[in-house]
């Protein structure tokens, strides 16, 4: 998938990031992706022996180029996550594997990258407590699922109630909203709940998955947003986090198309949001 590489092409084109404000991630060690996976399975995964059932639940075919992107990509959250707490305001270029369990991947997910994030710094001392603000279309049912039982944890999705996945997991907070949802019931409805929830958490750290995929043209997404609509959500989230004075990870979390140029386009509205705020709040 060359969306990726599109996308940091796309911004550095666009003048929205300099080749100064480009950091590159490394490849984590397989003990950090063991602080949140089964290690059978980190083992069968990134040494392609996962059984061929896991595999289809991945919906991603093996390859060994995909082992060193899905790595690379946990190590860019990681990373994202160290400047935000140094910057304010920090952004992912891939990241928000969501569907992620320990013990297997699902949903084109294979780790879950703000999980491993959250667990490493936790035990580098370098946090305690998290908001995961999880907008992405689908529910970010693996990051729940994982953090079920964490008091220093919070995880707010708000997705498609009639949309993947089936089976959905208990977040701490769930927004489920109606297929068709258009720009502003679906702002209102956040700006009803945000606020709020960064003064009860009080976060040391924001995770924002800033997943696309609400998009009205998004293959898989079933709600109704516009162009605008998302680059007003993006905007608002890393608005009310800065200026409130927490500091916010943000991954592009899903998005799907045929249009590739579209859709690289719309993930670039995460950052073009998070120059404004930045400039004004950081
Ligand atoms: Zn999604």
């Amino acid at each position: 998938m060359p969306k990726f590489k599109l996308l940091r092409d796309l911004l550095v084109r666009d003048g929205v990031i300099g080749e100064d404000q480009l950091y590159q991630p490394g490849r984590p060690p397989q003990a950090w992706l063991e602080l949140v996976h089964e290690m059978a399975y980190v083992r069968a995964y990134c040494g392609g022996t996962l059984d061929a059932m896991a595999q289809r639940r991945i919906g991603l075919p093996w390859s060994e180029g995909l082992v060193r992107r899905t790595c690379t990509a946990v190590g860019g959250t990681i990373l994202t996550a160290k400047l935000a707490l140094n910057h304010g305001l920090a952004c992912n270029t891939a990241g928000g594997t969501h569907h992620a369990f320990p013990g297997h991947g699902s949903g084109f997910c294979i780790f879950n990258d703000i999980a491993i994030a959250t667990r490493l710094l936790q035990a580098q001392n370098l946090l305690k407590t998290v908001l995961v603000v999880d907008l992405d279309v689908h529910q970010g049912d693996g990051t729940a699922w994982i953090f079920r039982d964490d008091p220093t944890v919070f995880t707010f999705s708000m997705h498609c109630a009639v949309n993947f996945p089936g089976r959905k997991q208990i977040s701490d907070l769930d927004i489920p909203l109606d297929e068709g949802t258009e720009d502003d019931e679906y702002l209102a409805k956040l700006a009803a709940h945000l606020p709020g929830l960064i003064i009860q958490v009080k976060p040391d750290l924001v995770f924002y998955d800033a997943g696309v995929d609400p998009h009205r043209d998004d293959r898989l997404g079933k709600l109704a947003l516009t162009d605008e609509g998302l680059y007003r959500r993006d905007h608002y989230v890393l608005k009310t986090c800065a200026q409130a004075g927490y500091p916010v990870a943000c991954v592009i979390g899903g998005g799907y198309g045929k249009d590739m140029n579209a859709l690289i386009y719309r993930h670039s509205y995460l950052h073009r949001a998070a120059r404004e705020v930045y400039r004004q709040y950081c």
